[in-house]
């Protein structure tokens, strides 16, 4: 008989089986499986807003569209990071900043790149000093498209990358 006080809620997609008796509660799950859960579930990303699509980076960290609500939280350690988000125009002179805090992130680690200008240059692209795409420095994971996109949109960026983890073979993943 299940207890409706212990029960856990093990998302469907997980192959989870789960039993929680009066006395606390057991799960029973696939390592990968279980991991994965906990893990997309609680992605704290590092801010790096470089112009203006930080604007709206804040924004969707904010009471009004809260990203708090799928576990992600922010940090100003990449220490303490999963995800990197890097929002705005990308010039050289910070591209070797993104690489030295990217290196400092601890496996396993994502990363989205917000906006044109952190996926190709955007309005820049011509501009001598501006990185056509944060790609060519760091391994990108999912791309949010817009200029700037709207809260919603780095949402869902939010919500691909939960998706992707949740299919990751936590053990055997390939580091970049
Ligand atoms: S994509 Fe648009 S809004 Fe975002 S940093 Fe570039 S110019 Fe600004």
């Amino acid at each position: 008989m299940t207890d409706t006080k212990t029960t856990v809620a093990v998302p469907q997609t997980i192959d989870t089986s789960y039993y929680s008796p009066k006395d606390g509660g057991i799960i029973t799950a696939n390592t990968d499986d279980f991991l994965n859960w906990v893990r997309a579930n609680s992605m704290w990303y590092m801010l790096f807003g470089l112009a203006c699509c930080a604007i709206e980076l804040m924004q969707t960290g904010g009471p009004r569209a809260d990203l708090d609500r799928f576990g992600a939280v922010f940090r100003a350690s990449p220490r303490q990071s999963d995800l990197i988000i890097v929002a705005g125009t990308l010039t050289y002179k910070m591209a070797s900043r993104v690489k030295i805090l990217y290196d400092q992130m601890p496996e396993p680690k994502y990363v989205i790149s917000m906006g044109s200008c952190s996926n190709c240059g955007g309005l820049f692209e011509q501009g001598y000093s501006v990185c056509k795409g944060v790609d060519k420095i760091i391994p990108v994971d999912v791309y949010v498209p817009g200029c700037p996109p709207r809260p919603e949109a780095l949402t869902e960026g939010v919500m691909k990358l939960q998706e992707i983890v949740k299919r990751e073979r936590f053990l055997r993943r390939k580091t970049a």
